[in-house]
């Protein structure tokens, strides 16, 4: 990208505005795509390519006095880190590979001491395999219109991956290949089900640790300085030793003592609109909405955006995490470029006059 955009930036072809997007309406025929400065852009299409939301955060995070909360950070913040003494207890709220990575920047600051990782399911990223297989499996499938279908046909092509040698990881990576068309043949009620069921478990075999982050998680749980703990956040007190955590767990309540908590909840995809006041404005005006299992804004395969009746929109896509809804999966690089690549292709299809089109991102 460094290499192939520099030409088309300095033709003038792509012009990259630096502003935060305030305000999208419709004007005539086009759209008008208002900054914070008040500067405005008009667009033939707009595509709404804006990213991961924030992290979730636990409702009881939000009820703290100042001082408690400047000891709770998301952990992607700058200063994440910054307060936090060797020597502290550390409690990280998510075991995904976002808290595996707050593992590893602790461990890279000299940090000793112990450190907690809360999850409700207690599942943790699984490994990589190595040796450079292959992805195994086919499916290609038409029939697999449940969750419990595709379940069954992951754990049989396991088996026969493991019976030939093969790692299960190949059949995840065969799985995603196939990830897209496999969610779109998924009627609503079961995309419900898997999201309720399977998801948590797709998301560790799917996304799995660097081998590095996987050796300090080893030698944390060996050395009894890391603890993975499983339950609910569900209460933090602020005293004079510190913070004291409250977990529903399986076994009852209990209490969790630490000096700073590091949220690494992962991106909260539930309203999606809701993050932001262009968007909130654009559902409020109907042209947008977010989809009723919280994965992003709903839109069609071809990343048309669906208005508020459903109906997909021409000259409005969504490109990225937030056209989840349509394909399940849009998180990795990979899958973000081939979304975008034919996003690009459909629009370039479909759009015989001369066209501006505005990508939302100011930094590219
Ligand atoms: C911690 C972390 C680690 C990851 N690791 C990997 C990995 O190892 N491999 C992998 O394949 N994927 C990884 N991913 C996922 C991948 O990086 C992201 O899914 C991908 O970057 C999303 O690309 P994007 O362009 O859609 O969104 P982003 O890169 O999030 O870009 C969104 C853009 O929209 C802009 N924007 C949003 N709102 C506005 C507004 N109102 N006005 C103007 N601009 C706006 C933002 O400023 C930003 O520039 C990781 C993600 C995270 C969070």
């Amino acid at each position: 990208m460094q290499a192939q955009l520099p030409p088309h930036l300095d033709s003038g072809a792509i012009r990259h505005i630096r502003h935060a997007v305030r305000v999208v309406e419709r004007q005539s025929d086009q759209w008008r795509i208002s900054g914070a400065d008040g500067t405005s852009v008009l667009a033939d299409i707009l595509i709404l390519a804006t990213g991961h939301p924030p992290a979730s955060r636990p409702p009881v995070v939000d009820k703290l006095s100042a001082s408690a909360t400047s000891r709770i950070k998301d952990v992607l913040a700058a200063d994440a880190f910054n307060a936090i003494g060797k020597c502290d207890p550390v409690l990280i709220v998510g075991s995904g590979l976002t808290a595996i990575d707050a593992l590893c920047r602790l461990k890279a600051l000299g940090h000793t001491g112990t450190v907690s990782l809360l999850s409700r399911t207690g599942l943790m990223p699984r490994p990589h395999a190595g040796g450079g297989f292959s992805p195994f499996g086919d499916f290609s499938s038409t029939d697999l219109t449940s969750a419990k279908k595709l379940l069954s046909k992951v754990r049989a092509t396991i088996r026969d991956a493991q019976a030939q040698g093969i790692p299960w990881q190949s059949v995840f990576d065969a799985l995603r290949q196939h990830a897209p068309s496999l969610w779109q043949a998924l009627p609503m009620r079961e995309r419900q089900k898997f999201l309720g069921r399977l998801r948590r478990w797709y998301d560790v075999n799917r996304y799995r640790m660097p081998p590095q982050g996987a050796a300090i998680l080893g030698q944390g749980i060996d050395n009894s300085r890391v603890r993975l703990e499983t339950g609910d956040l569900v209460s933090i007190t602020d005293d004079r030793q510190g913070l004291l955590a409250g977990l529903e767990t399986r076994e009852g309540r209990t209490e969790f003592r630490c000096s700073h908590i590091l949220l690494a909840t992962g991106p909260d995809f539930r309203d999606y609109a809701a993050h932001q006041r262009f968007l909130l404005g654009m559902q409020r005006d109907g042209f947008i909405q977010s989809d009723p299992l919280g994965l992003g804004l709903a839109c069609d395969f071809a990343g048309r955006a669906l208005t508020i009746a459903g109906t997909p929109n021409s000259t409005l896509f969504v490109g990225g995490p937030p056209a989840r809804p349509a394909f399940g999966e849009l998180t990795g690089v990979p899958e973000i470029a081939a979304q975008a690549a034919s996003l690009a292709d459909r629009i370039i299809g479909c759009v015989a006059r001369e066209t501006r089109t505005i990508v939302i991102s100011p930094t590219m």
